[in-house]
């Protein structure tokens, strides 16, 4: 089965236009499993040649008590779950949060691989926004607009070599 890549962080940061931006055909919307409705979005895609399948989510918003937003919650958590390689997003333009460092401790927790995406990085003025997010202790941190396009290979790139 081919590798799966699981987008998460916080609302906001761009995650499903990213996942829009990488997706190719999308494959699976929904899996019901009993007392689990699996409404994470699939979609296989492809990079230098090697496949792999992409999981967008809601946002992990942390300590939260509301229902829709625990559910979001733990559609993320099962997302991590099954990935090979996390794609974490964050915002450059709004800086590093409480809960982006929340969502960090659970990514170090799954031991996983994680790909630091700083999105939102628009043009060049934004650019030193990057290095505060490498305090969130992961090795790789790549800045990216997902609205025009830059960065996309180097994140596409660095992902595909976790495999
Ligand atoms: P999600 O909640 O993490 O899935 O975020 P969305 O993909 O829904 O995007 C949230 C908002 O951020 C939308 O208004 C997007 O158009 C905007 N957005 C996403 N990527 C970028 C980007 O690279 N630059 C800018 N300026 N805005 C972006
Ligand atoms: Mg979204």
């Amino acid at each position: 089965s081919l590798p799966i890549v699981a987008i998460v962080g916080r609302p906001n940061v761009g995650k499903s236009t990213i996942f829009n931006r990488l997706a190719g055909e999308r494959i699976a919307i929904v899996e019901d499993q009993p007392g689990i409705t699996r409404d994470r979005i699939y979609s296989k895609s492809e990079w230098n040649g090697r496949e792999f399948h992409l999981i967008d989510t809601g946002g992990l918003e942390m300590g939260v008590q509301d229902e829709i937003l625990d559910h979001i919650k733990n559609q993320a958590e099962l997302a991590i779950e099954e990935a090979d390689v996390i794609l974490f997003v964050t915002d450059g333009r709004a800086g590093m949060t409480a809960t982006d460092e929340e969502v960090a401790h659970l990514l170090h927790r799954s031991r996983k691989p994680v790909v630091v995406a700083v999105n939102k990085i628009d043009d060049l003025k934004h650019e030193d926004s990057l290095y505060e997010f490498y305090q969130l202790g992961f090795e790789y941190v790549i800045g990216m607009s997902s609205v025009h396009g830059s960065g996309t290979g180097d994140v596409l790139d660095v992902l595909v070599s976790q495999f």
